[in-house]
């Protein structure tokens, strides 16, 4: 143990579990509304309300595919999505280093724009401030997001009640999932992260891959018109691996994917082993995993296919009574524990 923060609390795997539970929790998990603190949700859920607040530290600020303002909008939006939310509004704080170049500004604030209107969901307040220089690395933003129960959110509800009579959760949670049900992951993985590596400096390989940064509205839509989704989140910090640990956790089952299944670009892949990293613990901004009915599992991977988004998406597994942790069979078919991540192998990748 430590007595300060350091880099690996902030990382999205055990560490920052443990900040969080050890500090954030014993605090603040009070409040009796539909979806508090204390359940870690992808976003808070009061008096029928959705309410997230993220904020991004990317470093660098400009990267293949995307940039700081892409990702801000991405990320607080998803995070409306993945409870069931329609996202209706946005709020930007801005914290600016002295010195920061207003042609920067510019490019980010334009950025905002562009995505949220691809979101369609407007900035509708927020907050400047400007702080000394040595005080911050360049540009930290906020974004919050309020959203609204999505208009498919119930005809998704009473899909999965013609199979599931007991099924009771008003919204999309990490705890809805029960075996049988099957994993969906709407396309490649580790797209992000190792953009954003390509660029860093010090880095020294190049590789050519873009960041998947994006608002997932539609992927979103189309699966809760089908109906049957039990639970939905994004692979962000500590990817893939770490959001299965999150499921198998809350929900008290086990899950089984399978290598072969797991979309994974050969560039991404070469890249992961040059570097020494594992591609199922990489970020991702512009990707969803959803849990959904067997019976319609089929039907909503057709469904998202269709979209832009999710064409590359396939079934990597499926939750299961055997045990109560996360196992990968691999392609030569042994079977490997996945353990949650201690922490993100790469800093400041949101
Ligand atoms: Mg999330």
């Amino acid at each position: 143990m430590t007595d300060v923060v350091k880099m690996v609390h902030g990382a999205g795997g055990q560490a920052m579990q443990q900040l969080i539970k050890n500090y954030i929790l014993r605090h603040l998990a009070w409040g009796d509304v539909d979806v508090p603190l204390k359940m870690l949700d992808d976003s808070g859920v009061a008096n029928g309300i959705i309410l997230k607040s993220d904020s991004y530290t990317v470093k660098p600020l400009f990267f293949p595919g995307g940039d700081i303002g892409r990702l801000a909008v991405s990320g607080t939006v998803n995070d409306i999505l993945m409870v069931g939310g329609k996202p209706l509004a946005l709020a930007l704080g801005l914290i600016i280093e002295e010195g920061f170049p207003f042609k920067d500004l510019d490019r980010i604030l334009g950025s905002i724009s562009n995505t949220a209107k691809e979101a369609d969901v407007p900035v509708i307040t927020g907050d400047t401030k400007v702080v000394e220089r040595g005080a911050l690395d360049k540009l930290v933003l906020n974004m919050s997001g309020i959203g609204v129960r999505h208009p498919k959110l119930d005809h998704n509800i009473e899909v999965i009640k013609n199979f599931r009579k007991d099924f009771s959760s008003k919204w999309l949670l990490d705890c809805n999932i029960k075996p049988g049900d099957k994993i969906i992951l709407s396309g490649y993985i580790g797209d992000h992260t190792i953009a954003l590596l390509s660029v860093r400096e010090g880095v020294n390989f190049k590789v050519d891959v873009e960041s998947d940064v994006a608002p997932l509205v539609e992927p979103m839509d189309r699966a809760l018109s089908v109906g049957g989704v039990v639970a939905a989140k994004d692979p962000t910090r500590g990817g893939l691996a770490n959001l299965l640990n999150e499921w198998a956790e809350k929900s008290n089952v086990g899950i089984k994917i399978y290598e072969e299944r797991i979309p994974i670009r050969d560039s991404v892949r070469n890249a992961c082993e040059y570097l020494g990293l594992d591609p199922l613990e990489l970020g991702n901004e512009g990707k969803v995993v959803l849990a959904v009915i067997d019976e319609l599992a089929e039907d909503v991977l057709k469904a998202l296919r269709a979209t832009e988004l999710g064409k590359n998406a396939e079934i990597i597994g499926e939750a299961t009574n055997e045990h109560n942790y996360v196992v990968m069979e691999t392609v030569i078919g042994g079977l490997r524990v996945i353990p949650p991540p201690i922490g993100d192998p790469v800093p400041r990748i949101c």
